[in-house]
């Protein structure tokens, strides 16, 4: 497994730091939001660092794909049929930690185009 020492998520992965853990799977580790923006916002996270989807689409296809299934059920056992799934990919367009990660947000309206 690859990790960063000086990574916020790697840390939360190896539990040096406490998360809110919803959800543990063998690649994939899906914790809530420090700052939630929504009822549910959960953040799903590979376990191997990568700096942001696009890195982890392309090292490990089939973990990306785990991550969709992965926020699908933790938006269905919270009871949501509805979500959205964001993934800030580039400080220009918001990312702030850069250890590739889903936002899984749901339970208020949401608009269209996002801000
Ligand atoms: P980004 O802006 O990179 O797409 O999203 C990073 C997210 O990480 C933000 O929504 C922010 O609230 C969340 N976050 C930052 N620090 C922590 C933390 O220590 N714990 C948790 N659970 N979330 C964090």
């Amino acid at each position: 497994m690859t990790a960063d020492p000086d990574c916020l998520f790697c840390k939360i992965v190896a539990g040096d730091i406490p998360g809110d853990i919803v959800h543990t799977g063998e690649r994939t580790l899906a914790f809530r939001d420090i700052n939630p923006q929504a009822p549910l916002h959960v953040l799903v996270v590979p376990r191997d660092h990568e700096p942001n989807a696009a890195a982890s689409a392309h090292a490990d296809p089939e973990m990306f794909a785990e991550i969709a299934t992965t926020a699908r059920a933790v938006a269905t056992a919270e009871g949501y049929d509805d979500y959205r799934l964001v993934f800030n990919t580039g400080a220009g367009v918001g990312q702030t930690v850069f250890h590739t990660h889903c936002h899984v947000l749901a339970g208020r309206p949401m608009t269209w185009p996002p801000g």
